[in-house]
């Protein structure tokens, strides 16, 4: 007897350390229960500590990927990493105009947690002013949310990013250096929504992409947007607990545990 999970079609890059991208999207949306649908953007020359080279896939290979996808899976939820190139993300863009409405989570890759670059400037304007407007949810860290709502404020920020359009923003705070991990959920006209989390120390390659991958499967599985980033948030933690060395870099959050 066949059986049926949500299908998340995720579209990221691959880290050969398996720490980060896409790797880290398969395993999470796994193990929250989903099904992925791996589309790859980008090649990147990565180790646990660091970018050093990456590469975009063809954008016509990407658009032939999502057609196919397209007319053969039901697709529940989608969620996008670092995307390679501007041409890619106007690949998805065109994809979306012509898809019934599903849940849009976009975590706006810039740079690798080491400073490696993922993004040039012409893929995060792209991706701002085309993909943004679009999303149901942004999973900004607080550099990401600095750059791209262009203030060094955070609420400045999230009301420059709320501009765009996109419905929902999820501020992540791993990265201040604060006792506490402070996580807040910005939506137009509602009020800000915070959760709290003991900060474990150190940094995890990969942790930021395991949050919005657990996010939408939660979101495909019909979750409600605060359900979704409550238990996405409770997955990060136990993946951080059960962290994996797996160079010498940072190590891996182990979401692959049974
Ligand atoms: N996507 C790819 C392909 C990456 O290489 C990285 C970081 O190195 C990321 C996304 C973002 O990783 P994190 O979840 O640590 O923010």
């Amino acid at each position: 007897m066949l059986h049926e999970r949500p299908q998340v079609l995720v579209i990221a890059g691959l880290d050969p350390s398996g720490g980060a991208g896409i790797q880290a999207d398969i395993q999470a949306i796994t193990a929250m229960g989903a099904h992925p649908l791996p589309v790859i953007s980008c090649l990147t020359v990565q180790d646990t500590a660091n970018v050093h080279g990456s590469e975009a896939v063809n954008a016509d290979l990407i658009r032939r990927q999502l057609q196919a996808l397209k007319a053969d899976c039901p697709i529940h939820a989608i969620k996008t990493g670092a995307l390679g190139n501007a041409a890619v993300v106007e690949v998805l863009v065109e994809f979306l105009a012509d898809m019934p409405k599903l849940p849009l989570v976009v975590d706006p890759v810039i740079k690798a947690a080491g400073g490696g670059e993922l993004a040039d400037e012409s893929l995060w304007v792209t991706m701002r002013d085309q993909l943004f407007p679009l999303a149901d949810l942004l999973t900004p860290n607080g550099p990401e949310l600095c750059q791209l709502g262009d203030s060094d404020n955070a609420e400045g920020a999230v009301a420059r990013l709320m501009q765009t359009g996109c419905g929902a923003i999820l501020a992540t705070g791993g990265h201040s250096e604060e006792a506490m991990i402070s996580n807040h959920l910005y939506r137009p006209g509602q009020p800000v929504h915070t959760w709290q989390l003991p900060r474990v120390g150190g940094e995890y390659h990969g942790s930021g992409c395991t949050l919005a991958a657990a996010i939408s499967a939660g979101l495909a599985r019909g979750e409600s947007l605060p359900g979704a980033i409550e238990a996405a948030q409770h997955f990060v933690a136990a993946s951080i607990d059960h962290a994996l060395r797996v160079g010498r870099g940072q190590p891996v959050p182990d979401r692959g545990r049974q």
